[in-house]
């Protein structure tokens, strides 16, 4: 089995011919790894960007490019494909730290090759998320490269901040501090079209309460106190992503202020439902 784990730097510029905001990947840096999880490799490229030769200033502190290597860069796509053939094997693995280098890299593909696939990429995992999973780090916030090393007892020390091949090496390194086949294999995505579809995916956030996504059991509420259906006092109102009104239990006269958001995602509207007791306005005892 072989693995890759890919790193990349972009630039992000405005293009007037795009329009819009575009990420230009400027470095690529990767590492290969056995079955025995030992770097067998080392790839990197520099791209010689053609929407701009400027570095912005975050760029050039974060990662110490300048203008001059860019210049003896290749263009894009020869870099993939020499990429491509570096690589090799069909049935590799490749890892990146969160989805986002993935998501560069379509954006990239798209507008070169005029195609958003990935040409070099068959499997995929995404490392970071895997990380999560096996140092039991939850959901809520994101695991970064370098806390993750801390977790780990690996020594970043000797590494420049943020160049592509620093930051493949080092996330091979958290690779095989992780890595167990099970809850690997798990992980492993083959790249057809559900992938790109559900990778590219926008969540949407329901705004119009007569949306078909909207079901009416997201929408009642039972008394927390006596259990009775509420009785909605006043319309459902949209703010801040979700949904607002107020309730009244005709059973013991309880209130409540209830917040229903429904999310939109890949695999179907994901709810999300609080119910809040008000204060009481007036003690009747
Ligand atoms: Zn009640």
């Amino acid at each position: 089995m072989t693995y890759i784990i890919l790193d990349l730097e972009w630039n992000g510029v405005y293009s007037r011919k795009l329009k819009g905001y575009f990420n230009e990947i400027i470095e690529i840096g990767a590492v290969k790894i056995d079955s025995s999880l030992n770097q067998v490799d080392e790839f990197r490229a520099v791209i010689k960007p053609v929407f701009s030769r400027k570095l912005s200033h975050i760029v050039t502190n974060l990662t110490g490019i300048d203008e001059q290597e860019l210049k003896d860069g290749q263009p894009f796509t020869r870099a993939i494909s020499l990429l491509k053939k570096w690589i090799c094997d069909p049935d590799a693995v490749v890892m990146t730290w969160s989805t986002t280098d993935l998501l560069v890299l379509i954006e990239n593909c798209r507008h070169f090759f005029k195609d958003q696939r990935i040409p070099f990429l068959n499997y995929y995992v995404d490392l970071q998320h895997y990380c999560q999973t096996r140092l039991d780090y939850g959901e809520t916030q994101q695991l970064g490269l370098f806390k993750a090393c801390e977790l780990l007892g690996i020594d970043t020390g000797d590494l420049e901040n943020h160049r592509a091949l620093d930051d493949s090496i080092l996330t091979g390194k958290v690779f095989a501090g992780v890595y167990e086949p099970q809850s690997f294999n798990l992980q492993v995505r083959p790249a057809g079209t559900e992938f790109y579809e559900r990778l590219t995916f926008k969540n949407v956030i329901i705004s119009d309460i007569k949306n078909v996504h909207v079901k009416k059991s997201d929408l009642r509420f039972r008394c927390e106190k006596c259990n009775r259906r509420l009785r909605r006092i006043g319309q459902w109102r949209f703010c801040s992503r979700a949904f607002f009104a107020d309730f009244l239990c005709g059973g013991c006269g309880t209130k409540y202020a209830a917040r229903v958001q429904i999310k939109l995602k890949y695999d179907g509207a994901q709810t999300t439902r609080k119910l809040v007791q008000k204060p009481q306005e007036d003690c009747e005892k």
